[in-house]
């Protein structure tokens, strides 16, 4: 078991990461609960796999749990669910020092805790996450928002959790794809700043994709405790610190638009790609070796991630992925502010990078064998 601290001033909460929490979520949310009921938000996949043990927990430590269950996916990200949420959490009578639970990955971490952003102008809530991406990721940090028709999380707000419980045996049920997908954004923690860390995910990867409790843990509190330092030190992305969780994102948010934000790519997919494309362009310019980059890529495509865009066979050109990162969110009165390496674990962000011939760069990796 671990508890790492994530000290934002003003809202600090803790993230405890134990095996089998789940099973001790009543217990583990009972001091942050004033009442003897509660309101869970989570979606049908998730009620299906965990929603029965989840229940029986909070029962047990004499809590009632009211459920909403919405659909499963990215398109619950809107502003109809939003308003769902917020209208049933209201319905319930939350009020401003209750904390209600989002039982879920990312979609419904990030819906959860938006809608109780803005319900009485603000109630707490709980993090129970169930993806690996939502342990590593989403679930810390208090970013929360919808998607609306112009683009993915346009509409949000910071919003911190009261607590987060993360429960390495949640993915037992998780596709393998979505562990896989998630993986990808603990490699990345590696990257930004910590190459031990990315060794001990070369090392490890097999274990903690087969399903090592040890290794899930390990990688899980690790990666807590990087983003915890980061959004400490930048809690609202304004010191250019929390930038830096942004590598692979860039070209990942392009190849995800090109795709139509579907299946067909996930987003963790994108971020795995978008790091060995961050690295080879890296390479490209003289900032890393080569050697580095193909290590990255090596190990990108050993777990079974894409690390290679020809091998996506997209249907467009360099030029057409730059416009897509053109409409980017992190745009910044017209420049694009780019995550690149000096070596492994040596990310900054670049302000000054030539478009042009990024997607130059982009056409060769298009047409790459
Ligand atoms: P998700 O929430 O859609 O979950 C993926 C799939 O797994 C869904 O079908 C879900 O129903 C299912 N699922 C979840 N847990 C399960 C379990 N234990 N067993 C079986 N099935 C389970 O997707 P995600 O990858 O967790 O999150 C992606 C979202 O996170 C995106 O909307 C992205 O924008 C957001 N995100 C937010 C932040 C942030 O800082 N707030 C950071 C990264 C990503
Ligand atoms: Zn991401």
């Amino acid at each position: 078991m671990a508890v790492i601290p994530v000290a934002i001033a003003g809202a600090p909460y803790e993230v405890v990461i134990e095996q089998g929490a789940l099973s001790r979520a009543g217990a583990l949310c009972r001091p942050f609960l004033r009442k003897n009921t509660v309101c869970v938000v989570t979606d049908r996949h998730v009620e299906d796999a965990w929603r029965e043990t989840v229940e029986a927990s909070l029962a047990a430590a004499g809590i009632a749990s009211e459920w909403l269950v919405l659909p499963a996916g990215e398109a619950t990200k809107s502003w109809q669910h939003l308003a769902q949420v917020a209208d049933w959490l209201l319905r319930h009578e939350v009020e401003r020092k209750d904390n209600v639970i989002a039982l879920g990955g990312g979609v419904i971490g990030d819906l959860t805790g938006f809608a109780a952003s803005m319900v009485k102008r603000g109630c707490g809530f709980i993090q129970i996450p169930t993806t690996l991406l939502a342990q590593v990721d989403s679930s810390v940090g208090g970013k929360t928002a919808i998607n609306t028709p112009v683009g993915k999380n346009l509409v949000g707000a910071f919003h911190q959790p009261a607590l987060v419980i993360a429960d390495p045996a949640a993915l037992d049920t998780l596709p393998q794809r979505d562990v896989r997908a998630g993986y990808a954004e603990v490699v990345k923690y590696g990257l930004i700043d910590d190459a031990d860390f990315f060794f001990w995910c070369e090392a490890n990867a097999t274990a903690l994709l087969a399903g090592d409790p040890a290794a899930r843990e390990y990688a899980i509190a690790h990666s807590v405790a990087a983003k915890a330092r980061i959004v400490a030190a930048d809690e609202k992305e304004t010191a250019g610190v929390r930038a830096l969780l942004n590598l692979g994102h860039t070209f990942g948010h392009a190849l995800e638009a090109e795709t139509g934000f579907s299946d067909r790519l996930l987003h963790g997919e994108g971020v795995a790609l978008g790091m060995v494309l961050a690295a080879r362009y890296s390479a490209r310019i003289g900032l890393m070796s080569g050697q580095d980059a193909e290590r990255i890529a090596a190990h990108i495509a050993t777990v079974g991630l894409p690390a290679s865009l020809s091998a996506l066979g997209l249907d467009c050109d360099g030029m057409r992925l730059k416009d897509h990162m053109l409409h980017d969110k992190k745009m910044d009165a017209g420049t694009l502010p780019f995550l690149l390496m000096r070596g492994i674990g040596q990310t900054f962000l670049a302000k000054d990078v030539d478009l042009a011939d990024v997607a130059t760069f982009l056409d060769g990796e298009l047409a790459r064998r």
